[in-house]
């Protein structure tokens, strides 16, 4: 259905990573009142998966036109997003360097130890602002003759947004050959690329779905903006621009903070992996999920259709011993 569409669109390039669709799964949660589903970008094909992968097929496609020789990113230490961009650098055989805030860890474990056993070089910047600190590793690197290529945090620009541009699309034409069609869709959202590229997709459509963005960022007032900002460039991009269809973000799960968990959260992951055997992580995920659970179940005729959440990954986060403790408490 919306194959030629895709076709005209000025698509820039990108190395497939992906393989073919990930699954679209019913849930058998008792809550999920038969009308919600998991889109399994857990399961992308490299590095443990994650939506970091959709966008690094775009980033990485201009890393290699550039002809860079050093793939920098940042994120916290636990960073999904620097896990799988250290993954795929090694995998295109080129050296990648992690900038992380605070101190060198003292332990390495869940993405941390995943980031080394991939190869990456790991920067602890101290008390310097990541992106003050990313901008002067950058400078100090070209100085020393390299070529590096900078990914933002999250890889969350145009062309990372475009990778969940391209998935809408994906899920819809999944949706449509299980023979059901999805009314909502929601997500977990950081650095805002992902629900960046849902909303931009979804102004291409006569009838809009409903898109529900969970912040799981505190104190982030300028993430509607930057989602907004992302959407629009992608339209721009791709010559299609028009006007951007409602989406809503609901901070209200994201409890005391980024990274902090929530009992509602821990509760939802060990919930989830008991019913449907499938893990969410503590970061996103599981705030997500707690978001669904709750409008699930104080449900008047807010989802009168099935719901999808966007499975985005961050599984091995819970290696990490602060996360694994925590956990421990509710099993
Ligand atoms: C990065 C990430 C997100 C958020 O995606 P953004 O594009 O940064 O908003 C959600 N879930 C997981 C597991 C992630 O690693």
């Amino acid at each position: 259905m919306f194959n030629s569409l895709l076709q005209r669109l000025p698509l820039p390039p990108r190395i497939p990573l992906m393989g073919g669709p990930t699954p679209l799964q019913k849930s058998r949660l008792a809550w999920s009142d038969d009308a919600l589903y998991w889109k399994r970008d857990d399961l992308t094909p490299y590095g443990l998966g994650g939506n970091k992968l959709r966008k690094l097929e775009f980033l990485m496609a201009e890393a290699l036109a550039q002809k860079a020789d050093l793939i920098i990113t940042s994120g916290a230490p636990q960073s999904n997003h620097a896990r799988l961009t250290a993954v795929v650098s090694a995998m295109l055989k080129l050296p990648s360097l992690i900038v992380i805030p605070g101190e060198t860890p003292s332990e390495w474990g869940g993405n941390l130890l995943l980031d080394r056993l991939a190869g990456a070089e790991i920067m602890a910047c101290g008390d310097e602002p990541l992106d003050q600190a990313v901008e002067r590793i950058t400078s100090e690197k070209k100085s020393q003759g390299f070529h590096p290529y900078t990914i933002p945090l999250g890889g969350s620009n145009t062309l990372g947004s475009l990778g969940y541009f391209l998935a809408f699309f994906e899920l819809l034409k999944q949706a449509e050959e299980q023979g059901w069609a999805p009314g909502n869709l929601a997500c977990a959202v950081g650095s805002a690329g992902t629900l960046a590229g849902l909303v931009a997709a979804n102004a291409l459509l006569p009838q809009p779905l409903r898109l529900l963005g969970i912040n799981v960022v505190q104190n982030s007032d300028q993430l509607r903006s930057q989602v907004e900002k992302l959407a629009t460039e992608v339209l721009d991009l791709l010559h299609a621009p028009c006007s951007l269809p409602p989406f809503e973000i609901t901070t209200n799960f994201v409890g005391p903070g980024y990274g902090l968990p929530t009992p509602a959260s821990s509760e939802v992951i060990i919930e989830c992996f008991r019913t449907d055997g499938i893990l969410f992580d503590p970061v996103y995920t599981s705030k997500g999920v707690a978001a669904v659970k709750h409008l699930l179940q104080g449900k008047n005729q807010e989802f009168p259709e099935s719901i999808v959440f966007w499975h985005t990954g961050g599984g091995p986060a819970i290696f990490d011993p602060h996360y694994y403790k925590e956990l421990l408490d509710y099993t």
